[in-house]
């Protein structure tokens, strides 16, 4: 029994159905249910959504979002050794845990939800980033979720919420800026992962921006991929070959400006005027 639900200890779950961890699935697994239940409450409440969970593993978090409230979890798993597990936890909770075998980068989330989404994860490392651009780039917006609560290392936390002048501002914190806010809510020691990753982990928490400016998403990478690739360089010069001055002048920012000075609605005009 453990400390959220009468199912067996996390360490038990995963000796009993032989899931020693894979280096390759990014598999660092959280073991600790009073940690993972505050993962599920960083997310609100999560009555009234479909919770989306990518990479359940053994079922820690899942279980933390099943027993603090949510009422439908959809869960993404690409190890095939983790299903039996999972079905004992769906069993638990009456079928509220759907699990679908595949891989996470595959899926089209509008088309499994019957409602707004939150949400929730710790992220294999190895995805982490694409899925998260992925989102930022959904078509419609406001986007089919209504939060999203991710867990990544400490570094690429730190430049997803990362403002101008900070050190890691970079392309992903204008790609953040732009249609969302991003806030850091707490760091997640290496020691509370079986087996412990090399690097402390962070828990972001994401919500979309109500109105963001209207922009491409690939024209926005496509600066910003430019500007920060040059980071120490003036814009005139590490935008040379998007239109340098001629293009600096149109979104109206001065061209000996560097990358890391200029804030998000100035990537946005820059990328508009490519
Ligand atoms: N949620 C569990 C926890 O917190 O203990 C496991 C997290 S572990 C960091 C990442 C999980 O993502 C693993 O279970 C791994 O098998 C799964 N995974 C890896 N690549 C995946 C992919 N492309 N699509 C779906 N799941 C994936």
């Amino acid at each position: 029994m453990s400390a959220i639900d009468n199912l067996p200890p996390l360490r038990e779950v995963i000796e009993e159905h032989g899931l020693a961890a894979k280096k390759a699935l990014g598999q660092n697994f959280l073991l600790d249910l009073n940690l993972t239940s505050r993962i599920a409450r960083t997310a609100g409440n999560l009555q009234g959504y479909d919770v989306i969970e990518v990479g359940p593993g053994p079922g820690g978090l899942t279980r933390a979002l099943l027993a603090n409230g949510a009422e439908r979890v959809i869960a993404v798993e690409r190890d095939p050794r983790c299903l039996n597990a999972l079905a004992q936890i769906s069993d638990y909770y009456h079928g509220k845990l759907e699990v679908i075998e595949g891989d996470a980068l595959e899926i089209n989330w509008e088309k499994l939800l019957n409602r707004k989404a939150k949400v929730i994860s710790n992220l294999p490392y190895n995805i982490g980033t694409p899925l998260l651009t992925g989102w930022l780039g959904t078509k419609d917006w406001p986007p089919f979720f209504d939060s999203l609560t991710l867990m990544f290392q400490k570094e690429v936390a730190e430049r997803i919420c990362a403002l101008p002048e900070d050190k890691h501002y970079g392309r992903l914190g204008v790609l953040c800026g732009w249609r969302t806010h991003a806030t850091k809510a707490f760091d997640v020691s290496r020691e509370a992962f079986s087996p412990p990753p090399k690097v402390t982990s962070s828990i972001v928490h994401i919500e979309p921006k109500a109105e963001p400016l209207p922009c491409s998403i690939k024209a926005l990478e496509t600066i910003t991929r430019a500007a920060f690739g040059q980071r120490r360089k003036m814009l005139r010069a590490s935008l040379k070959s998007l239109g340098g001055e001629a293009l600096l002048e149109k979104a109206m920012i001065t061209p000996t400006k560097r990358a890391e000075e200029i804030d998000v609605e100035s990537f946005v005009r820059l990328a508009n005027a490519l």
